[in-house]
């Protein structure tokens, strides 16, 4: 199998390992079947105007609910499918099946635009293009409307070398964010080196954005910058009227969090959208704005 096996390790671990192991290739083969099985799921997060306080995108986010280990967060096996060759695959059916959900939501009369998550490692993934053209043909989404959220992991090494196939992607039409800025080593490389049309600041750094000063300066400034290089800005992880009164004095663009709503299934995100109202989630005093 494909993961590290811990000859590096000393003895007393290697039980635990071959522990760990053993679950990594049982998960292994049981997303291999999920995929293939249209087993996983897509789960959808409203993603606000910070100015108006409207839903303007979705964030879809993948859910795999196992048969026998309940439902397994990404952090889980996003990384699993990183190491097995599989991510591409797993990126490819979760833009496809929310492409085609946003696509019937435009058919209902809400013409919202929808972010999917990109590992980093598909960069150099010669079929990206060709995946992503598929998903917006198969489903008849507007290129306009779909933004690959570009995240990578620690391990990556340099995948910026790959930034042609992005290149093709934004010919298209379609947008291009970096996910968790602020976290990754290389998150301002890749404002060099990639076409990018949006930041996402990582929600490490508003989780106590109410209460440390440094956290305000650090959100402030990347917004400010975003600007100056004409980038958006999403905040992510916004679970406070708090969190909502700062960054809308910092202009940040683009809010999402818990405090809007927690990531739901299409058919309970409809009836959010029909019960949303800006008015209920945006300070009272700031409403005109
Ligand atoms: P992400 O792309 O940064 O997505 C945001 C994560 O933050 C989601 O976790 C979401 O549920 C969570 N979140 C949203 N608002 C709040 C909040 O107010 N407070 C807190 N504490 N959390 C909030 P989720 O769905 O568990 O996904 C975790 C990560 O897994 C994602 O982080 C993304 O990196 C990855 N991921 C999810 N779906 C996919 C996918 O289809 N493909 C790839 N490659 N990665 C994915
Ligand atoms: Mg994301
Ligand atoms: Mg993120
Ligand atoms: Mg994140």
């Amino acid at each position: 199998w494909c993961k590290k096996n811990g000859r590096n390790r000393s003895q007393r671990f290697s039980l635990e390992l071959a522990g760990e192991a053993q679950m990594d290739l049982r998960l292994e083969q049981d997303l291999r079947q999920a995929i293939d099985q249209n087993e996983l799921q897509v789960y959808f997060q409203p993603i606000v105007r910070g100015d108006s306080g409207e839903v303007e995108a979705l964030e879809a986010l993948v859910r795999w609910p196992h048969a026998v280990f309940g439902m397994i967060n990404p952090e889980r096996f996003v990384g699993l499918a990183e190491q097995c060759g599989m991510i591409g695959e797993l990126d490819a059916w979760v833009m496809q099946r929310a492409a085609r959900e946003v696509r019937e939501l435009h058919e209902h009369g809400r013409k919202i635009r929808v972010g999917v998550n990109c590992s980093a490692l598909n960069l150099s993934d010669p079929e990206l293009p060709m995946r992503v053209e598929l998903a917006l043909r198969s489903s008849g989404l507007p290129a306009t409307y779909l933004t690959l959220e570009i995240t990578e992991n620690a391990l990556m090494g340099n995948v910026l070398q790959a930034a042609e196939s992005l290149q093709k992607i934004r010919e298209l039409g379609v947008k291009v964010s970096i996910d968790d800025f602020g976290t990754g080593y290389s998150s301002l490389a890749y404002l060099r080196k990639l076409p990018v049309n949006a930041l996402k600041i990582d929600r490490s750094f508003i989780r106590e954005l109410d209460i440390s000063r440094q956290d305000q300066e650090l959100t402030g400034a990347i917004i400010a910058m975003a600007h100056k290089l004409q980038l958006r800005v999403v905040a992510e992880g916004v679970e406070s009227l708090k969190h909502v009164a700062l960054l809308r004095e910092q202009q940040c663009d683009l809010l999402q969090g818990f405090w809007f709503s927690r990531p739901l299934p299409m058919s309970e995100l409809r009836e959010w959208l029909s019960l949303y109202r800006p008015v209920d989630v945006l300070p009272p005093n700031q409403q005109a704005s």
